[in-house]
């Protein structure tokens, strides 16, 4: 039999190994991690905590998709309505901020009104993403809002970024909408996520429990040469392997170096991406009524983290009863914003600022402190993406590697995304044998 290698046991990979069941292939899965999973992977401690990496809930709209995933839990899931709020400046509001300023001061709403009616009328070009903030809620709004916030979430300005991936991630009010949300508190989400379901039990992993059954893994195999000539893996444990058609969702900077004899130029391509990195700090506490919301948003640039989630309201089996958990994200990149020591070092100045955004109160007993680590968490579209991505995207699929997933093909791809782009990847790899 002919064998499919598939690197990675992520998402995609899974999206790459249902593809080709039932055709007449050798599969396996390598992983140079000792779990799978990949980002979709979550840590149960012996406390009773459960944390994923990074938020994870499900929000497809793919019928398919949501079928799969009810099954592969035996229908043992949550249906949640999501909770999204904002934190500015000492106040809290829902999200969207632009459609629910009731709250803020008055001399604030006057501004952000007055520019947003007069930027309405002087539409002006846009070369980048602050431009589109700019013409989309005026420059008052902007600067004050989610410049800060992709500054903390993005690691760099909104000027160093496209504009072709904010699909529906950032809602265009009208100016009613923004008068409305002014006058009175809101009555209706404008978000474009209403709900969400989520495992009952074992955390968003648990997703995957069922199908790792089902396939050829080997974990804690770092692919560390391919040599695509001879068609052949090598590991960092010294095993080698053969394949006769190649899936990758590993990231393409640490791809592409892999490959022997990938051209300087290519190289030089896939070292111009950029990705932030996350610090994760996961805290347990003897309380559960920390905040109503699932997602939190911060835009002070003095606040260390720029989201916070609530894990025990996706499934309140990821606390134990009577206690609470949140999770704070911290982005950092190695292109924009270099993290500043370890990761362990965020632990204290998170707990010091959950505090001082209301999250945690100073007399709350603390159960659980713990900081992990992303590599990779969200793509950059900075200006650089385009055409580097083209260059490597371009060799890979001269010399037969059939990317996918987040960090292959270098998307904003949810976890649905990332399993239709695998099955994409295997349907190639298949035609690669023919
Ligand atoms: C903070 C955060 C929150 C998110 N929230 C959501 C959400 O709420 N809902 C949602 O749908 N999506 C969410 N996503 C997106 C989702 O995580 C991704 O779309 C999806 O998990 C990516 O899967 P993947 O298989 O493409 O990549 P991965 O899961 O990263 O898989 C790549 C695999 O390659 C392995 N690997 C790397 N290098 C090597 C090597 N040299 N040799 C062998 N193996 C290697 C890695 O260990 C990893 O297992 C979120 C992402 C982040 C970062």
């Amino acid at each position: 039999m002919k064998k499919i290698a598939v690197l990675g046991t992520g998402m995609a990979a899974f999206g790459a190994a249902h593809r080709l069941v039932g055709s007449p292939v050798d599969v396996v899965l390598y992983d140079k991690a000792s779990f799978f999973g990949g980002q979709t992977v979550s840590f149960r401690s012996p406390s009773g905590f459960t944390f994923d990496k990074g938020p994870h809930v499900s929000f497809t709209k793919d019928e398919r998709i949501q079928a799969l995933l009810a099954d592969a839990v035996d229908g043992r899931f949550e249906t949640v309505q999501y909770k999204l709020e904002n934190h500015w400046k000492g106040h809290r509001l829902p999200h969207p901020v632009q459609t629910n300023m009731h709250g803020l001061p008055v001399d604030v709403m006057a501004k952000v009104i007055d520019d947003f009616a007069r930027q309405s009328l002087l539409q002006t070009d846009v070369r980048n993403y602050e431009d589109w903030l700019v013409n989309a809620y005026g420059r008052y709004f902007a600067e004050n809002f989610p410049v800060q916030y992709t500054e903390k979430y993005h690691t760099t300005s909104p000027r160093n970024l496209t504009t072709d991936w904010i699909g529906p991630r950032m809602y265009r009010p009208s100016l009613e909408e923004v008068l409305r949300g002014a006058l009175a508190p809101a009555t209706s989400s404008v978000h474009y996520i209403t709900g969400f379901r989520y495992p009952s039990r074992g955390g968003f992993m648990s997703y995957l429990e069922k199908w790792a059954r089902d396939v050829a893994m080997k974990l804690s195999h770092e692919v560390v040469r391919i040599d695509t000539k001879r068609a052949l893996l090598t590991f960092a444990n010294g095993v080698q392997a053969h394949y006769d058609a190649l899936v990758s969702s590993i990231p393409l900077p640490e791809l592409v170096p892999r490959i022997a004899g990938a051209p300087d130029d290519v190289r030089a391509a896939a070292d111009r991406l950029a990705c932030s990195g996350c610090v994760l700090v996961n805290v347990g506490v003897q309380r559960p009524d920390l905040t109503p919301a699932h997602i939190s948003y911060y835009y002070d640039r003095d606040i260390v983290f720029s989201r916070t989630s609530s894990p025990h309201l996706m499934s309140p089996h990821n606390a134990p009863p009577g206690c609470g958990a949140v999770q704070a994200e911290v982005y950092f990149s190695k292109k924009y914003l270099p993290l500043a020591g370890s990761p362990a070092d965020y632990v204290q100045p998170v707990i010091r600022d959950l505090k001082r955004v209301g999250l945690l109160r100073e007399d709350d007993r603390i159960v659980l402190e713990e900081a992990r680590l992303i590599d990779y968490a969200n793509i950059i579209f900075d200006h650089d993406r385009p055409e580097a991505l083209r260059i490597v995207h371009g060799f890979l699929d001269d010399i037969g590697i059939r990317h996918c997933g987040r960090y292959g093909d270098w998307a904003y791809y949810w976890t649905d995304d990332s399993y239709r782009s695998g099955e994409v990847a295997a349907e190639r790899a298949l035609g690669d044998l023919r």
